[in-house]
């Protein structure tokens, strides 16, 4: 499974009879195969292959779960030892947790590296972020939270209710009240959308000034929570200055500040933590995507040993105790070591870039192309109006598809094409993705040619 092989219709008829099963007996909700019309059967490192014996490239990884590809050979086979010996430990000591945790530990920068505890969550994203939000709470005494534009932080109500996505939480009442959202001060030049970027609007001050300002409607700040790289958002990298500004503000007013690296943890911005790049030390952090390398869930607060007021029971759940996520991310991080896997995101990362300033240059569809590490995305414009184009974006991701290439849609209005492999992907495999891309968006710019001159 090497090779982008594309053989039937998409659906083929196996994931077509798939596909309608599911739409009988699942959630009204599904998403991913709302866009993706496939049924999976097996993958292995950057490929899956689907019912009907088509392979794709992923350039998805599992909504960034999965920085060693799918299926990482040396990582399944400590799976399948481990399975046999026990699965589920909830949060009691076992050889595999304390591997997995002196694993986690080592990847952070040395001087920091014994300021912090580790708190085991609930298996999903979200969870950490309602335990990193109550650790908070706790320690401050305060109940309003900090939280900023374009910014994503899970499903729960707590973590959608520090979400900007205005639509997934429209038909939510009664999310967590006291939340501020502030604009983020992102690196982006972009005029293509209505965001807001660092250059139009100082973001650390307005956040600063309202922090003084008595009059600024606030009451009492329990946290601050922020993306470095906003990864649903659409691939918006935070401005240096404006973090720096932001941690120095968090530190006056004795705010816990909480780095949500939940997508840009493990390796995906080409540090293993992003903050590192912003030489800021967060209070607390969260983390779960890339936590086991291969997609096995598991959840993790990281927060400096100084916060107090976090007794026994706090913050529980019965599934922090995933022994087959442990001895997969012990493995996974020693690979990582191994192969150099963080050198390789930022070669990949040049790579990609450079092919896709190329495009830039010959496709007007092409618009901003931001990101960090293997975290990138890439702005579709109308090529007519300039703007972003949700209808364009949505062709091009279709087309891919149907040539082999998965790619998921961010942003606002889903306009941006993110680009997320595996962390460990070749620069061949990479290659081919791009030269697919290339032709989706050649054939879009011909066909629009074509319609320009059939309407002359
Ligand atoms: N925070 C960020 C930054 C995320 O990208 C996500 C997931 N996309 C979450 C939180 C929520 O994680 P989960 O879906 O595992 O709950």
């Amino acid at each position: 499974m090497k090779n982008i092989s594309v053989q039937t219709d998409i659906p083929g008829p196996r994931s077509q009879q798939a596909l309608l099963k599911q739409s009988q007996q699942e959630s009204t909700a599904i998403s991913y195969p709302k866009r993706l019309p496939i049924s999976l059967a097996k993958g292995l490192g950057c490929y899956v292959e689907d019912l009907d014996g088509n392979v794709f490239i992923d350039f998805l990884s599992g909504a960034g779960s999965l920085p060693l590809g799918h299926s990482h050979p040396e990582v399944v086979a400590q799976v399948i030892e481990q399975a046999g010996t026990l699965c589920m430990g909830l949060d009691f000591p076992t050889l595999a947790k304390e591997q997995f945790t002196d694993a986690h530990l080592s990847m952070l920068p040395a001087a920091v590296r014994d300021t912090y505890r580790m708190h085991f969550c609930g298996p999903t994203g979200a969870d950490a972020v309602e335990a990193a939000i109550k650790l908070a709470k706790a320690v401050t005494g305060g109940d309003e939270v900090i939280s900023f534009r374009g910014g994503y932080h899970g499903c729960t109500n707590g973590a959608l209710s520090l979400t900007g996505n205005r639509s997934m939480k429209k038909n939510v009442p009664g999310k967590m009240p006291g939340v501020h959202f502030f604009p983020y001060g992102s690196t982006s030049r972009s005029q293509a959308s209505s965001v807001l970027n660092q250059a139009q609007v100082d973001a650390a001050l307005l956040l600063e000034s309202a922090l003084e300002d008595v009059n600024s409607g606030l009451g009492n700040v329990a946290a601050i929570i922020l993306e470095l790289v906003q990864g649903e958002g659409g691939a918006y990298v935070a401005d240096k200055a404006f973090v720096e500004r932001v941690a120095r503000v968090a530190k006056k007013y004795a705010i816990p500040l909480i780095i949500d690296e939940i997508q840009t943890g493990c390796g995906r911005t080409g540090t293993w933590y992003a903050f590192e790049q912003y030489g800021i030390t967060p209070d607390i952090f969260v983390t779960s995507k890339g936590t086991s390398g291969i997609g096995l869930p598991s959840a993790l607060m990281f927060y400096q040993k100084s916060l107090k007021n976090w007794p026994s029971g706090s913050h529980i759940g019965t599934f922090r105790g995933n022994q087959l996520a442990f001895v997969a991310g012990a493995k996974a991080i020693e690979v990582f070591k191994r192969d150099d896997v963080l050198g390789n995101v930022r070669e990949r990362s040049q790579q990609i870039r450079s092919y896709l300033e190329n495009l830039q240059r010959d496709f007007t569809l092409v618009g901003e192309i931001r990101g960090l590490g293997l975290m990138l995305g890439v702005e579709i414009l109308s090529p007519r109006t300039g703007k972003v184009c949700e209808l364009t974006a949505s062709k091009i991701q279709q087309r891919a598809l149907r040539l082999g290439l998965i790619t998921e849609l961010g942003g606002r209005d889903d306009t941006v094409l993110r680009v997320l492999p595996p962390l460990n992907v070749s620069a061949q495999s990479v290659g081919q993705a791009l030269a697919v891309l290339e032709q989706v968006l050649a054939e879009h710019m011909h066909a629009l040619d074509a319609d320009e001159e059939a309407a002359q």
